[in-house]
């Protein structure tokens, strides 16, 4: 498959499952669906900002990554199976990559635009910062150039990261049955719903992408049920219009506060705590 053809593929799957998804929220939606059109304009406004990147950044220094790796693959590390592997490697190196955008406050800076959404929604993954995506491919050249994973790899990941993201953001509602099942392996409405809860114990947990074991390795699995009527957002701050979006980062309007150390996320959790009561508790 040529360069063109797997990013086209990619295009494709994603803009189809995202339509699905946008129906299907609105037909059977978990939480009472946002009205508000001024966070659709923002979403949509930072959205296309990321697209004008993606060809002109993104793209080139993925490219660039795969063609100048560290070694070339033969023999088992050339079999077709290494795409699986490869998908493992690059959701784990995601998993910390967001893990230290809400660690590292110059980080944060970037990340909070898309945690300032008070809504949750299919569009909601469509919201990032344009220098959080270009840093995020930046430093995502490393693990291609060190492991020497090829592009198409890159391509089939992206494709899972980004169909993924439009299903763990959205307001569908799902059997609990199904929902539950899925979450053992894939990240789920429900786990990602409450890395969006406006409490900063919450906000600083659940950082999986694709697969939902990173957090339960690594001890970042928060304890707290997602309900409807949880608040989204980031606590003590709320949603601001496009170009205050964009100006955030540099400007800081208040989003710079040092976080809560990790010791101080988890003392909001004790083991005594009843895990039925906790979501209308914290909320
Ligand atoms: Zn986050």
């Amino acid at each position: 498959m040529t360069l063109e053809a797997a990013v086209a593929s990619k295009i494709w799957i994603v803009a189809v499952w995202f339509a699905f998804i946008f129906i299907l929220e609105r037909a059977r939606p978990k939480a009472a669906p946002p009205t508000a059109r001024k966070r659709l304009v923002s979403n949509g406004a930072l959205w296309l900002v990321v697209l004008l990147i993606s060809p002109t950044i993104v793209l080139p220094l993925t490219v660039f990554a795969s063609g100048h790796a560290l070694w070339v693959r033969d023999g088992a590390f050339a079999a077709p199976v290494m795409i699986l592997v490869d998908i493992v490697l690059l959701d784990c190196w995601t998993y910390w990559l967001h893990r230290a955008y809400h660690r590292i406050p110059l980080m944060w800076r970037f990340h909070a635009a898309h945690h300032l959404d008070e809504h949750l929604d299919s569009t909601s993954s469509l919201r990032f910062h344009a220098f959080e995506v270009a840093l995020s491919a930046l430093l995502r050249m490393l693990p291609i150039v060190l492991l020497a994973i090829p592009f198409a790899h890159v391509v089939v990941f992206e494709t899972a990261l980004l169909a993924c993201a439009v299903f763990h953001h959205s307001n569908v509602r799902l059997p609990a049955s199904i929902e539950r099942g899925l979450s053992f392996v894939i990240v789920t409405p429900s786990i990602h719903w409450v890395h969006h809860h406006a409490k900063w114990g919450d906000t600083n947990s659940n950082y999986s992408g694709v697969f939902s074991w990173w957090d339960r390795l690594f001890g970042t699995k928060s304890r707290t049920i997602r309900t409807p009527e949880m608040a989204i957002g980031v606590e003590g701050f709320s949603d601001r219009p496009f170009l205050a979006l964009l100006a955030t980062p540099f400007t800081g309007a208040g989003i710079w506060r040092p976080f809560p150390p990790a010791r101080e996320t988890r003392r909001e959790y004790p083991p005594s705590d009843p895990p039925s009561g906790a979501p209308s508790a914290r909320s």
